[in-house]
């Protein structure tokens, strides 16, 4: 075997598309090529030595933010055993600021970009000669049509145990100077036709849990009405064995034509994931993100209340100009909207993203190391960034694990921010920790924490067990509030 296509993902569950577009489009290599994937958290020597059990003589990394640290420890490993395996890497962590990682250091060649043609070219120069002279080489983007699809490369044990990654589309038009996709400058859709034939392949070898990456996928109405018909094709048909399908959205482009598709969905078949990111103009201006913010708000209103879809709202923490005050505008704001997640961020300053023009200005101070979190800024010092941070992780705990159903609105109150804010400062202090808390001790603390804040001991309990099963399980029977709804998705 000559090539392995290799990454680590960030959890089992997690299919890579990326190296299943290489592995299609290898053309007459790719029966010379294996793909292989881990899971970060695995051991480097383990990793290495699956690796050589192929006994490759290149092996491309798929490198991303998660993963581009202890890839760089596995690549330093395998070219100190096996010095003669050419390693290419490949992905969006190595394709800005390139030559200044080190991990490109201990590599032979890089791809950056989009890889679909590059990667395979290079694998064939190194295989039969020329040898290639650079080191770094620029992806080329081909036509769309000419990218082979890779949906058939997801294997049955796939299909059965792992969320499939599908896009309909690569890039975005909009420019938000904190993303990656900023640098796309437009979209690329894929030809519908083939790409809903790969769908309708997928579905029929069992495929129940379809999630699209695509940036925007409400960009092009005429496409996502295309797409949602393909999807309540299957629930009308099969009622009972029901499809589900994950999309990001921008939130202030919902023609009414979209409201009627997507209000056809039953409950439990739609996600949508949407970006918010700041309620505040003048952010989102420096930022150079475009967002009615009234109608944004409108349409989260009407997927709440008209909609069956389950609601994923991004927000980030840390952007230029964003004090902690009108963060917390903005989340109450949105709060009040209802949506049934609210992903509470902190800004990372993603390599390549234009946001670095802000960095003097607003005295942005970044974690030199992935995943680049911001630390600092004018606004909000470190100390105070470090209380986000926590506020993050508990709201996951929380509010987005959908456990504290009932009690979440008694913590919160008419002002959420403050009070989720005052409880994570008060369980910071009093655990002095933010990973893992244990669900029982979590429900202990917050009946504690209640406790602080007027509630008779019993009334607390009483509220806390109405949530946790476990404590009564009498709260089984009690109706999941619509907040309480859970992800379905990984
Ligand atoms: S944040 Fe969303 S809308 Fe903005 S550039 Fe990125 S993908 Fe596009």
């Amino acid at each position: 075997m000559s090539i392995l296509l290799t990454t680590l993902n960030a959890r089992y569950t997690h299919a890579s598309l990326g190296l299943r577009y290489l592995l299609a489009n290898m053309g007459e290599l790719q029966s010379q090529t294996r793909l292989q994937e881990f899971v970060i958290g695995a051991k480097t020597t383990e990793i290495v030595e699956r690796i050589l059990a192929h006994a490759p003589r290149i092996v491309g990394f798929g490198i991303y933010i998660w993963n581009v640290e202890e890839t760089a420890r596995v690549v330093a490993m395998l070219k100190r055993v096996a010095p003669q395996v050419t390693v290419v890497l490949g992905g969006p962590e190595v394709s800005h600021e390139t030559n200044e990682q080190e991990i490109v250091k201990l590599a032979d060649y890089v791809v950056t970009g989009w890889g679909d043609v590059t990667f395979p070219k290079l694998c064939g120069e190194i295989l039969n000669g020329p040898k290639p002279l650079m080191k770094v080489h620029a992806g080329v983007q081909p036509p769309m049509a000419e990218i082979k699809l890779p949906y058939s490369l997801y294997t049955d044990d796939d299909i059965k145990n792992r969320t499939l990654y599908v896009e309909a589309s690569r890039g975005c038009p909009f420019k938000c100077e904190f993303c990656l996709s900023a640098l796309d400058k437009t979209a690329w859709p894929f030809a519908l036709d083939s790409f809903l034939a790969e769908m309708e392949s997928l579905y029929q070898r069992g495929a129940r849990l379809f999630k699209f990456v695509d940036r925007t996928f409400n960009l092009n109405i005429k496409t996502s009405l295309k797409i949602m018909q393909f999807f309540l094709d299957k629930l009308e048909a099969h009622p009972d064995d029901p499809v589900y399908a994950h999309f990001e959205l921008v939130p202030d482009h919902l023609p009414d034509a979209l409201k009627e598709g997507i209000a056809k969905f039953p409950p439990g078949a739609l996600q949508f994931e949407i970006g918010i990111q700041s309620f505040n103009p003048a952010v989102q201006t420096l930022v150079s993100r475009k967002q009615d913010n009234q109608k944004a708000a409108d349409n989260i209103r009407w997927l709440t209340t008209q909609s069956h879809a389950h609601m994923h709202v991004d927000l980030i923490a840390g952007l230029p100009g964003e004090t902690v005050e009108s963060f917390a505008e903005g989340f109450n704001k949105l709060w009040a909207l209802e949506p049934h997640e609210i992903q509470f961020g902190i800004l990372k300053r993603l390599r390549g993203t234009p946001i670095i023009r802000h960095t003097q200005e607003y005295g942005m101070v970044y974690d030199p190391y992935p995943p680049y979190t911001i630390l600092a800024n004018k606004d909000i010092d470190f100390s105070t960034m470090q209380r986000l941070v926590r506020f993050a992780r508990y709201w996951d705990l929380v509010a987005n694990s959908g456990r504290f159903g009932h009690t979440l609105p008694v913590l919160l109150g008419g002002q959420p921010f403050q009070r989720f804010m005052a409880f994570s400062d008060w369980l910071y202090a009093n655990t002095d920790a933010t990973h893992r808390i244990a669900l029982e001790r979590l429900v202990a603390m917050v009946a504690r924490y209640l406790q602080t804040q007027g509630m008779d001991k019993d009334d607390a309990e009483a509220l806390l067990a109405s949530d946790y099963a476990g404590a009564k399980p009498k709260a089984a029977e009690t109706p999941a509030p619509k907040r309480q709804a859970r992800r379905l998705a990984a």
